[in-house]
């Protein structure tokens, strides 16, 4: 962690950058994780404070309704009461990351859904060779296993909130399912913007703009592949990372 918080007399001054903030440019208040002499602490910093900037990150293919922002703190000086009292170490940042994490698992499961409604539709109208696209052994292959897929992401998520209702998740269960998740919306949006034809990269359909907005979701929260290495290591027993 490059973001540093230096004691200046009763206050801090904080000095670093994040890229990649949603509605880093629009929020009033932003809550920054940095580096202290004694380790990782969090700052609520207003954002119209001196030496705070957030320009927005332009020309984005994926999550283009959203704001994105670069985050630079040069000397900003913050009280001390601004400081979060009971979040020390990496335990704060980490634990919001499990929550949104385990909503995502779920959101995505509507972006798949959204994409497979749209195909059964089109592929049920759609005549080729005087019958219904939907009238295909490959067609119906492809729509059985997206409905396969889907159905067994709803039911890791649903298992996941009981063990959270219950107090029982884990982060490494919620890396499994926001891994598998986002990887079956992924591929199911991809499927699905092909069984649309030259027709399904135009913005009168929606999975290819699922499938655009899942780029980031694939890789916000956690890497594909930092959530596989999180798996393996509660496998092996072995940090890989
Ligand atoms: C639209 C959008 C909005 C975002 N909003 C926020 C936000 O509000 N707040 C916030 O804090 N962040 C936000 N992010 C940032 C996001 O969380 C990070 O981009 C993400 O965690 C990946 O980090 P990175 O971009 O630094 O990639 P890197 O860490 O540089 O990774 C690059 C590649 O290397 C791979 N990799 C990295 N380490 C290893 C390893 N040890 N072994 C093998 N492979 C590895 C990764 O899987 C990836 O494929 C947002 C990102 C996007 C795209």
């Amino acid at each position: 962690m490059k973001t540093r918080a230096k004691r200046r007399g009763p206050d801090w001054v904080l000095n670093g950058a994040k890229m990649w903030i949603t509605n880093g440019s629009i929020a009033g208040l932003a809550v920054v994780w940095a580096m202290t002499d004694d380790g990782i602490r969090g700052f609520l910093v207003e954002t119209g404070s001196k030496g705070f900037s957030a320009p927005e990150i332009e020309n984005k293919f994926s999550l283009r309704a959203s704001v994105t922002s670069a985050l630079y703190l040069d000397d900003v000086v913050v009280a001390q009461d601004r400081v979060l009292p009971l979040a020390k170490g990496l335990k704060g940042p980490l634990s919001c990351l499990t929550q949104a994490r385990y909503g995502i698992a779920w959101g995505v499961i509507g972006a798949a859904q959204a994409c497979l409604t749209e195909v059964l539709g089109y592929t049920a109208e759609r005549e080729l060779f005087g019958r219904p696209l939907a009238q295909n052994q490959a067609v119906q292959l492809r729509l059985a296993d997206m409905a396969r897929r889907l159905s067994t992401a709803q039911l890791l998520a649903l298992q996941l909130g009981r063990l959270k209702d219950l107090g029982r998740m884990t982060p490494v269960q919620v890396s499994l399912a926001k891994w598998n998740n986002c990887r079956m919306a992924l591929d199911i949006a991809r499927d699905c913007r092909d069984l649309l034809g030259a027709g399904g990269i135009g913005a009168e359909h929606s999975p290819i703009r699922h499938m655009l907005n899942l780029e980031s979701v694939i890789t916000y929260e956690g890497t594909e592949t930092i959530h596989q290495l999180s798996v393996g290591r509660e496998l092996t027993g072995l940090s890989a990372f």
